[in-house]
């Protein structure tokens, strides 16, 4: 939650009823209510100047009851690519990153859950930055109002698909990922089709199982890389904590439960986990659940670590669909401005 400024409410973390409540205490009508939930949630608007359809003196009287904070956007790269990368600033000066990936049919918007990341997987530059909070529900829904004005304005497009693929652990900031995906999927809000959105996450058990409870209509991803847990505890810590065992039995529930698909993220680095006998481990560790496979591109980071040759991807590939397995290769989009996959990162944060 946000800190509360002179005691006062952000009027986007009040409740419907505390908002009729208080309109009817200066003796306004109930429908107000309405009114100002359709421009937070609809038209996301980041301030009572905005409510046209309210009267001055009860935007006045709201400015001066509730505070109203927003994320901004303090910069922007563009790639050759046509990718853009964006830097919000939110209200207490910290800072995370969203990208824009056009292709001809759609425009594709990564956004983050987090300051930082605890994972601190050894590929990935956010890692580098630790973890620093958590973002707030209408932090994530800012990010997405924002970068869908830009879609509108650079690619004369709304945003189609949205992936919790940017800086942090979407499952270890449950709550707020849940209630902004909520809100962005609601046809009180922002309108979008669940199945239009992927969550990714690096696999933690009990987070997945909770997704399995609560129904979750969108897509999950998993950040595997490596199908050999000792090796995937050496570049991916959380191994140790989220062991294969519980990460496999929380998948096989999560397919139980709501059907689902999961789509497996695979990096491919040179030397580590690209020979034919880590596709093996691969398509073994995928038996139990139906899957799909996306093969993603090493970017690179202050890592050292090397991509993968053509010739070592080539027989990965063909070893999969060998197996019948569907297999997607995933080339990196905005790489020369540092908003590919893995290389999101702000530093002196602290
Ligand atoms: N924490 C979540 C969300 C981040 S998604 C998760 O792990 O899924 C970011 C994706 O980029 C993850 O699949 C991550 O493993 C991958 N990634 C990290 N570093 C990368 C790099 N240098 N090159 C390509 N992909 C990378």
């Amino acid at each position: 939650m946000h800190p509360i400024i002179q005691n006062m409410k952000d009027i986007r973390h009040i409740s419907q009823e505390e908002l009729v409540s208080f309109l009817l205490s200066i003796g306004e009508k109930k429908f107000r209510a309405s009114q100002i939930a359709e421009w937070l949630w609809k038209k996301g608007a980041a301030s009572f100047e905005e409510m046209s359809n309210l009267s001055q003196s009860l935007r006045s009287r709201l400015q001066e009851s509730f505070t109203f904070t927003h994320a901004e956007i303090s910069d922007h790269r563009q790639s050759t690519d046509g990718t853009r990368k964006y830097i919000f600033r939110l209200h207490d000066g910290k800072q995370v990153e969203g990208v824009l990936i056009p292709t001809e049919t759609r425009v594709t918007a990564c956004i983050s859950s987090q300051v930082g990341c605890a994972l601190r997987c050894s590929f990935c530059a956010t890692g580098t930055m630790g973890f620093i909070r958590n973002l707030d529900f209408t932090e994530i829904f800012d990010q997405f109002i924002l970068l869908d004005k830009e879609a509108q304005t650079n690619y004369n497009q709304h945003i189609t698909n949205i992936v919790y693929m940017g800086m942090g652990e979407p499952l270890l900031n449950y709550d707020a990922v849940m209630r902004s995906i909520a809100l962005i999927t609601s046809p009180n809000g922002q309108g979008l089709s669940p199945s239009r959105i992927t969550l990714s996450t690096v696999g933690i058990a009990p987070g997945i199982r909770k997704l399995a409870d609560d129904g979750f209509k969108p897509e999950v991803a998993l950040s595997l890389h490596c199908a050999d847990e000792l090796k995937r505890r050496q570049r991916m810590p959380v191994t140790e904590t989220q062991n294969f065992e519980k990460l496999r039995e929380a998948l096989v529930y999560l397919h139980e439960k709501t059907g689902k698909r999961i789509t497996i993220e695979y990096l491919m680095l040179k030397n580590w986990n690209d020979s034919v006998e880590d596709a093996r481990k691969l398509f073994r560790f995928c038996q139990p659940f139906p899957v799909k496979i996306n093969l993603i591109e090493y970017n690179s980071t202050e890592s050292g670590y090397e991509k993968s040759p053509e010739e070592n991807v080539r027989k990965f590939v063909e070893f999969l669909e060998s197996k019948n397995m569907v297999v997607n290769i995933r080339h990196s989009r905005g790489k020369d401005i540092d908003a590919a996959c893995g290389q999101l990162v702000k530093k002196g944060q602290n």
